[in-house]
């Protein structure tokens, strides 16, 4: 997702309380210093303008969310929505999910949300998709030994690259569907994302996994 350069978004961003800032700063720290509790946190990367996330902020209160999300242009959609909203466990990073370890300390995060990942088709470029084993090892490094990585999208082939790199990765894949909507069991309390109403309303199956560590 890339909207149209807006101008003044980078402002926006550095001047919201909703985004956090040199979060570098707070790898440890997001329990004590940015949220003020030691409730689980979840994260979404490439988060689009939020609306799953803040969705699934007003349903667990008692969770923190972190959206991730590389272009102002598309975040500042997101800080639009919180400052109506005001959830209180919801905050932003503007930033490139390669850094992830450098933001999240060892066992600070419990949950990552994968959704509708850019394809990134060519074959050259497969290290940059968020489902390859070399993200999937940034995750482990800062995910709870019981976290898990939760994937969504209607990309066939994205997927079935996604699924060859749990194992070389050290990852066991725990629940998968390729018609999550027509899944009983996995499409229970299912939150949809932007591009899975819209992509589903085209009549696309959707596609999800969930991933964990087993015996780590
Ligand atoms: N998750 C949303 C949804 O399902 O509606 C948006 C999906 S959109 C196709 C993918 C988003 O991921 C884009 O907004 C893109 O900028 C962001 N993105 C892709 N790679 C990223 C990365 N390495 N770090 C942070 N954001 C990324």
């Amino acid at each position: 997702m890339r909207l149209r350069n807006i101008a003044g978004s980078r402002e926006v961003i550095a001047d919201s309380d909703f985004t956090v800032k040199d979060p570098e700063k707070k790898k440890g720290l997001w329990h004590k210093e940015v949220f003020g509790n030691n409730n689980p946190i979840h994260i979404e990367i490439g988060m689009g303008k939020g609306r799953f996330l803040m969705d699934l902020a007003t349903l667990h209160p008692d969770i923190n969310y972190v959206g991730i999300e590389k272009y102002s242009s598309v975040l500042l959609r997101a800080i639009q929505k919180q400052e109506q909203l005001l959830l209180p466990n919801v905050k932003f990073i503007r930033m490139d999910a390669e850094v992830l370890c450098e933001v999240f300390a060892p066992d600070e995060v419990d949950r990552i949300y994968l959704n509708f990942s850019d394809p990134w088709p060519k074959d050259r470029h497969a290290k940059r998709r968020l489902p390859s084993r070399e993200f999937l090892k940034r995750y482990d490094q800062i995910m709870k030994p019981d976290g898990v990585v939760e994937f969504k999208t209607d990309n066939k082939d994205l997927f079935e690259f996604a699924l060859e790199e749990i194992e070389p990765a050290g990852w066991t894949l725990d629940a998968v569907t390729r018609d999550l909507h027509n899944d009983p069991v996995m499409n229970e309390g299912n939150v949809m994302t932007e591009y899975e109403e819209r992509f589903s309303s085209l009549g696309n199956p959707i596609y999800k996994y969930i991933i964990s560590r087993k015996g780590k």
